[in-house]
C-alpha cells in the first residue's frame, strides 16, 4: 500500500490535469469565439522571448518590449470582454490559490496538501465510517448505571480504563507502550480501540486497525500471494504503521504458519518501538491454550492490560434504540 503521503501527491497531480483540460477547454472556446486570439498570443509569446533575451543581454529596448507587452496583453482583455467572456477568463486556473495546486508554501507543505494526507490516513487506517464517529468525547458512562450492585464499581473500572486509553492514545509514540485489553463480549472494547484509533489519526499518526480473523486471513494470502493483491502490502503495513490495532483476537482460525506470522509482527513491533493494540474476549489461560507461551510472553511481558468490566452492553443499547 502506498504511503498517504504519495496517495495525497498523485491526487494533487490529478487536481492538475483537470485544471489544465479545464483550461484547454476554455481556450479553445475562446479561440472559436475570437480567431484573433491565436495571433494575439502569438505575438504575446514572441515578445515575451524577446524580453527574455533582453534580460540576459542587457539590451536597450527592454522598456518597448514591456510597452509592447502591456499593449498586447490589454488588446486580448478586450477580445474577451467584447466575446462575452470574463476577463480572467483564460488565466490558470488553480483549486488552491495559496499554493497554486503545488502542494507547497515557501517549502512548507500547504493546508491543501496536509488535508489530502490526512484524509488518506484515515481511509488506510480501515476503521469503518461508523468506527471514525467514535471518539473519547462520546463515551458514554450511562451505559454503564445499570449493572444492579456492580454499577459503582464497573463505573469506576470504566472510568479508570478510559483514562488509561486516552493517556495512551496521546503519547504511544512516546511511551512505546502496547495494550491488551481484555474482557467480556460487549463490554466496550471495540469503541475504546476505535475512540484511540480517531485520536491517534488526529494527532496525525498512521493507523491500520484490523480484526483478528481478518489479519490472519491476510498473512495466510499473502504466504500463498493468494485473495486481493494487496495481501503483501497490508502485511507490510501492519509492521510499519505507527499504531497497530488487531481486534478481538481468538476468533480467527489459526495455522502454525498464521500463529509464526504474527509473534513475528508483534515481536517487531516491540523491537522498534512501535504500538500495538490488541483487544480479545478471551482470559490469559485461554489465551495460552489459544497461543503459544512464546506470543502469551510477550503480551505478558510488553503489554498493559486494560480489562473492561460490565454487562453486555449490545443488549443495553439493543433496548435504548427500541
Ligand atoms: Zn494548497
Amino acid at each position: 500500500m502506498e504511503s498517504a503521503y504519495t496517495q495525497a501527491n498523485k491526487e494533487l497531480e490529478k487536481i492538475r490535469q483537470k485544471n489544465a483540460e479545464l483550461q484547454n477547454i476554455r481556450h479553445n472556446e475562446a479561440l472559436m469565439k475570437a480567431p484573433n486570439l491565436g495571433e494575439i498570443e502569438a505575438d504575446l509569446m514572441k515578445q515575451g522571448t524577446r524580453l527574455l533575451s533582453c534580460v540576459l543581454k542587457k539590451c536597450e529596448d527592454f522598456e518597448d518590449i514591456k510597452k509592447n507587452i502591456q499593449s498586447l496583453q490589454k488588446e486580448k482583455t478586450e477580445l474577451l470582454l467584447k466575446n462575452g467572456f470574463a476577463e480572467d477568463f483564460l488565466d490558470d486556473i488553480y483549486s488552491c490559490e495559496k499554493c497554486r495546486d503545488t502542494g507547497f508554501v515557501d517549502g512548507r507543505r500547504c493546508d491543501c496538501l496536509k488535508k489530502l494526507v490526512s484524509k488518506y490516513i484515515g481511509e488506510n487506517s480501515n476503521l469503518t465510517e461508523y468506527m471514525r464517529e467514535q471518539t473519547f468525547e462520546k463515551f458514554d458512562f450511562s451505559l454503564f448505571a445499570n449493572q444492579g450492585e456492580n454499577t459503582a464499581t464497573t463505573l469506576k473500572i470504566m472510568q479508570k480504563v478510559c483514562e488509561k486509553a486516552i493517556d495512551f492514545a496521546e503519547k504511544f509514540d512516546l511511551t512505546h507502550e502496547n495494550f491488551l485489553i481484555m474482557g467480556n463480549a460487549g463490554t466496550g472494547k471495540t469503541f475504546i480501540t476505535s475512540c484511540i484509533g480517531n485520536r491517534a489519526l488526529e494527532r496525525g499518526k498512521t493507523v491500520y486497525y484490523q480484526t483478528a480473523f481478518r489479519l490472519f486471513e491476510i498473512l495466510e494470502n499473502s504466504r500463498f500471494n493468494k485473495g486481493d493483491d494487496d495481501s503483501a502490502e497490508l502485511v507490510k503495513y501492519a509492521y510499519d504503521v505507527d499504531l497497530l490495532i488487531v481486534d478481538d483476537l481468538g476468533t480467527e482460525f489459526t495455522t502454525q504458519f498464521t500463529l509464526a506470522a504474527l509473534f513475528d509482527i508483534i515481536n517487531s513491533r516491540i523491537i522498534s518501538g512501535k504500538s500495538t493494540v490488541i483487544s480479545t474476549n478471551l482470559g490469559f489461560e485461554e489465551l495460552s491454550n489459544l497461543y503459544s507461551q512464546r506470543i502469551t510472553s510477550r503480551f505478558v511481558g510488553n503489554y498493559q492490560l486494560l480489562q473492561t468490566s460490565g454487562k453486555d452492553l449490545r443488549e443495553i443499547l439493543r433496548k435504548r434504540n427500541i
